[in-house]
């Protein structure tokens, strides 16, 4: 029997607010431990929660961004759990009536579209972190995280396969760093994501039981685990086994998924509305006036490389991966109008050196206006564009326009007509056979030629005015 693999993924989103979800604690990351507590996050009797209205905000245009509709009336809920990083004993969170309801995102991968549905985005809080250190025996809590507002994204089990999920997720991360919501940095905790994986047998219509992934902090480990576990089950089902609604952790060093729990029921949270919080109104002109707000997405702004620049689908999806990318790429192509020469030394060199070196390109030490000057330089047959490669890496490196760096080089290439027809005339002379050939039709020796007036030249030569010239010499 062959299976089909069925994942939906469940995905929390950290927001970028200054305070938390419920109280004016700072979310800042890295401080002494419990230094960013007070009666509302510590769960202290009699103290009362307020709801943070820019959680809300990014909420409502993270939900426009994904094609949701967004909730009038939202009720806030309490999930109860025990556990000694949740002080309260339960979690605020959202359940029957979440901020965003039924929207989607386009994907496309490996050539192929995809959509992918969401089912639903609501607003909850983060819990604190439990420190099991080694020393002494002791486990500690620390609380600066309790209370950091979450947006936990949940999709329909319409992903088939690891690469799905990947694409899935490298979208989502775009478009919340876009918007300026999330860090969307999966090895600092800031996105995190469980995929919920079934198989079923190929044609049914029916879900498998499912398994739910915890523990997974790089794209990397996405993939791996996802794959990991559709052959586990494979195997287990395949071996006439069953599969046990569980969760499992992914193990790093292993490369294996292990179970941690069975699976809790929803009804074993106890869920209730809050009654310390009222019911939150959003009404249309604020939806509308957030609606304003929002950039060009990236998935618009990848569209409008293709059709205004005129890129290929790839060079539009790299280039549009961050808007500060997109931003210098639209700089280089304001100034110099050849958007996939452009393109190209982007995604060759520039990028090349902005990630060895670990630079984002808002702080790229070669700016769009030192870039096009070099680019120009290629453009209009000064030098190469192996010799722009060349320098480039200096051009990083050090202050040197490309203009001083060619100079001091020589690299300039030779596009004075009466230099090369000299040269010309002397290559014809000494290779008197091939002339014979190409005046005789075999037209495949011109490359021959060209590459001599290229050695006589030591590589100086401009290839395209050599073979402008020759042609013009051959047919006399
Ligand atoms: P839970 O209450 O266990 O969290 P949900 O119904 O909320 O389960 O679904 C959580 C995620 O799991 C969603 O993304 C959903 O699409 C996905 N999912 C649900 N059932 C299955 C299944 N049988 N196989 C794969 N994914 C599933
Ligand atoms: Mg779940
Ligand atoms: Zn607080």
């Amino acid at each position: 029997m062959t299976f089909e693999t069925v994942i939906g993924l469940e995905v929390h989103a950290q927001l970028r607010t200054q305070s938390k979800m419920f109280c004016g604690c700072a979310t800042e990351f890295g401080r002494a431990p419990n230094s960013q507590t007070c009666p509302v996050c510590l769960g202290l009797p009699g103290s009362l929660p307020v709801i943070n209205k820019r959680a809300v905000e990014m909420a409502i245009r993270t939900g426009l961004a994904l094609n949701c509709s967004i909730r009038s009336t939202n009720i806030f809920a309490r999930k109860h759990y025990f556990y000694p990083d949740l002080p309260k004993g339960y979690q605020i969170s959202q359940y029957e009536e979440p901020i965003c309801e039924e929207g989607w995102i386009d994907l496309n991968v490996n050539g192929s579209s995809k959509r992918v549905r969401i089912c639903r985005a609501h607003l909850e809080e983060d819990a604190g972190k439990n420190i099991h250190a080694n020393e002494g025996g002791h486990s500690y809590v620390d609380l600066n995280r309790t209370g950091t507002p979450l947006l936990e994204i949940v999709t329909e089990p319409d992903m088939r396969s690891a690469d799905e999920v990947v694409a899935y997720l490298k979208s989502l991360r775009d478009l919340l760093v876009y918007l300026d919501v999330c860090d969307g940095n999966m090895e600092e905790g800031n996105l995190r994501c469980e995929p919920n994986i079934s198989l079923r047998p190929v044609g049914s219509e029916t879900l498998g039981t499912k398994v739910e992934l915890k523990n997974i902090n790089s794209f990397k480990n996405v993939k791996d685990s996802v794959e990991y576990e559709v052959k586990r089950q494979t195997k287990v089902l395949t071996e006439g086994g069953t599969i046990h609604q569980e969760t499992r952790l992914w193990n790093i060093e292993l490369g294996q998924t292990a179970v941690m729990r069975s699976k809790e029921a929803a009804h074993d949270y106890r869920y209730f509305p809050d009654p310390d919080l009222l019911p939150l109104s959003i009404n249309d002109e604020w939806i509308d006036e957030l609606r304003g707000t929002l950039q060009e997405l990236p998935q618009a702004r990848q569209q409008r490389f293709i059709t205004e620049h005129g890129l290929p689908e790839y060079d539009a999806g790299v280039l549009t991966s961050s808007r500060e990318l997109a931003d210098y790429f639209e700089a280089c192509v304001k100034q110099f109008a050849e958007p996939k020469t452009v393109s190209n030394f982007m995604m060759g060199e520039l990028l090349r050196e902005l990630n060895q070196a670990g630079t984002p390109v808002e702080s790229s030490p070669v700016s769009s206006e030192r870039l096009v000057e070099l680019l120009k330089l290629v453009h209009n047959g000064t030098i190469s564009l192996k010799a722009a490669k060349e320098i480039f890496p200096e051009m990083y490196t050090g202050e040197k326009s490309a203009a001083q760096l060619v100079d001091e080089k020589g690299l300039q290439q030779v596009s004075d007509e009466g230099a090369l027809e000299h040269m010309i005339q002397e290559v014809l002379k000494n290779n008197a056979a091939q002339v014979d050939q190409y005046r005789g039709g075999k037209e495949t020796v011109l490359g021959f030629i060209v590459g001599q007036v290229m050695k006589a030249s030591k590589g100086k030569a401009n290839p395209q005015k050599v073979s402008e010239l020759l042609k013009r010499a051959l047919s006399s």
